[in-house]
C-alpha cells in the first residue's frame, strides 16, 4: 500500500508512516509498537508482559529469527535489540512467560500457550455463520467490533500490519450456495464466495467476459485468487484493485443483504473513498449482478504492474456495445489506481457515445480519460507519467475492446 495512503486512511503524518514503515522493515511487527525509553530495568507491568507474550507467541521464523531454537536467553537478545525493553533479567523473563503461560517449547511449532494457535494479528473472536441471515444478525450484534472475513487477501495481511483489529471476524466461507457464476435473464450473477480462480475456469466468462478474464489474471499470483473473493476485490474499496474499475465499465450493480434485507447499489455509487463504500454497517456484498452484453459487445482490461503480480502503476477497463451502423451504443470506461477511488471516465465515455470509434475519436477519449484520471506521485511515478499512462492504456484497451466485438 502506498505511503499517501496510508496516511489518507490513518490521519497520521506521512512522517509517521514512513518511520513505521522503516521500523517494521528493520525490525518486523515490535517496531509498530511504543518504544520504551532506555534505562534502568523496569518493574514487570501488564504492558511489558504483553510486549514479551507477544513476541514469545510468535513462530521465529514470523519474526525472521533464523534458527527455529528458540531458547530463553535468544528472546531476551531479540527483546533488547528490537528495543521492545530496556534491559531484563533472565529470571524477570521467566517470570513473565509463567504468569502469561507461555512455553518457548512449544512457541517452535506455533503453540506458545497450550491448546491455542499462536498469531501475529491481534486476538479476535472466530465466528463462523451457515446462512447470509446468521451473518448479517451477527453483523447487527457486534457492530463496529465486527469484520466480514471472505478469502482473507487483503484483511489478514492489514491485521498482520495491524491497520485492522477487529475483535470479531465473521467468516462467511462456510455459508454454501455462494461461490456462484450463472447467467440467466439477460444477467451475469457472481455471487459472494466465488473466486478470482472460478472466474480463470469459467466457460461463460471466457466466451462472453473477456474483460473480467484480463483483470482476475492480473491479481496477484495463483495462490491468492485461489483464495481471494470478487466480492471481496470490490468491499475492499481498494482503488488499486482490479476489479471495481471492470464493473465500472461493465455498468455492475451490487446487492447488499443486512438484517433489514436487500438492496442493489450501482457500482458507480459503490466507492465512496479510500477504502470506503456505500455498504452500510452490518451489510453484506451477496451479489454482483452484470448486464449480459448485447451482440457486438467486447470488453479488455489492460494494467500496467511493476512486475508481476504487484498492483496497477495504473490500469484501464474498457467495454463497448457497436452498433449496425458502426457507431459507439454503449460505452463504459473505468480506471484503477489513479484516484482516491476507482474511477468512471465519464467524459471519455460520453465523448464516444454516439460515434464512430476511429483512431481520432480512440485518441481523443484516451486524452480525456487521461484528464479525468486524479493519480498521486509514489514509488510506481510521478504524477504526469501516470496521467499519460492512462491515456495510452486507454486507447490500447479500446482498440482491444474493439476488437473483441468485432469477432
Ligand atoms: C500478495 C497479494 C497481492 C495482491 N495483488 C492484487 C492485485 O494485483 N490486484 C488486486 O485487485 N488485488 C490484489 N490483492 C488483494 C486481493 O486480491 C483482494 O483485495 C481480494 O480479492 C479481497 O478478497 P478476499 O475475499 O480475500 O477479501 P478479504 O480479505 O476477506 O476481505 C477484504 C475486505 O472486504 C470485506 N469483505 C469481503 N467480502 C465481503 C462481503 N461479501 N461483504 C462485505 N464485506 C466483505 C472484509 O470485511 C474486508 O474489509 C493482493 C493480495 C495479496 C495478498
Amino acid at each position: 500500500m502506498a505511503v499517501p495512503r496510508i496516511v489518507r486512511r490513518l490521519g497520521v503524518s506521512r512522517p509517521t508512516v514512513t518511520a513505521c514503515l522503516v521500523r517494521f522493515e528493520r525490525v518486523g511487527v515490535a517496531g509498530l509498537l511504543d518504544r520504551p525509553r532506555p534505562g534502568r530495568p523496569r518493574k514487570l507491568t501488564p504492558a511489558l508482559e504483553g510486549r514479551i507474550a507477544l513476541v514469545a507467541s510468535a513462530r521465529p521464523r514470523d519474526l525472521g529469527v533464523p534458527r527455529a531454537d528458540w531458547s530463553l536467553s535468544r528472546l531476551r537478545e531479540y527483546l533488547l535489540r528490537t528495543g521492545m525493553l530496556p534491559a531484563l533479567s533472565l529470571e524477570s523473563l521467566r517470570t513473565a512467560l509463567r504468569r502469561g503461560g507461555l512455553s518457548l517449547k512449544a512457541a517452535r511449532t506455533g503453540m506458545a500457550r497450550k491448546g491455542t494457535t499462536t498469531m501475529i494479528p491481534a486476538a479476535f473472536e472466530y465466528h463462523t455463520p451457515t446462512s447470509i441471515g446468521e451473518a448479517a444478525a451477527l453483523l447487527a450484534k457486534l457492530g463496529d467490533d465486527a469484520k466480514v472475513l471472505a478469502g482473507g487477501q487483503s484483511l489478514i495481511p492489514m491485521m498482520k500490519l495491524r491497520l485492522a483489529t477487529p475483535r470479531h471476524l465473521i467468516d462467511i466461507s462456510r455459508i454454501s450456495g455462494l461461490a456462484y457464476i450463472r447467467e440467466s435473464g439477460g444477467v451475469l450473477a457472481i455471487g459472494a464466495l466465488a473466486r478470482e480462480s472460478d472466474l480463470e475456469e469459467s466457460d461463460v466468462i471466457r466466451a462472453r467476459y473477456p474483460i473480467l478474464l484480463d483483470a482476475s489474471k492480473v491479481i496477484a499470483d495463483p495462490l491468492v485468487r485461489n483464495l481471494a473473493t470478487v466480492c471481496g476485490n470490490l468491499a475492499h474499496g481498494d482503488p488499486a484493485n482490479d476489479h471495481p474499475a471492470a464493473m465500472l465499465a461493465l455498468g455492475a450493480e451490487l446487492v447488499a443483504a443486512g438484517s433489514k434485507g436487500e438492496r442493489r447499489i450501482p457500482a458507480a455509487s459503490f466507492f465512496t473513498g479510500p477504502f470506503s463504500t456505500a455498504l452500510k454497517p452490518g451489510e453484506i456484498l451477496t451479489e454482483i449482478r452484470i448486464p449480459t452484453p448485447p451482440p457486438r459487445s467486447g470488453g479488455a482490461y489492460v494494467k500496467l504492474e511493476r512486475k508481476v503480480g504487484d498492483f496497477a502503476t495504473a490500469a484501464v477497463a474498457v467495454q463497448v456495445t457497436v452498433g449496425a451502423n458502426g457507431t459507439c451504443e454503449r460505452v463504459g470506461i473505468g480506471l484503477t489506481n489513479v484516484g482516491p477511488t476507482p474511477i468512471k471516465a465519464k467524459k471519455a465515455e460520453g465523448f464516444l457515445q454516439g460515434k464512430r470509434p476511429d483512431e481520432a475519436a480512440i485518441k481523443q477519449a484516451a486524452v480525456l480519460a487521461a484528464e479525468e484520471s486524479q493519480p498521486t506521485s509514489d514509488l510506481r511515478g510521478p504524477v504526469e507519467y501516470k496521467r499519460d499512462l492512462v491515456r495510452v492504456l486507454t486507447a490500447r484497451a479500446l482498440v482491444k475492446a474493439l476488437e473483441r466485438a468485432g469477432k
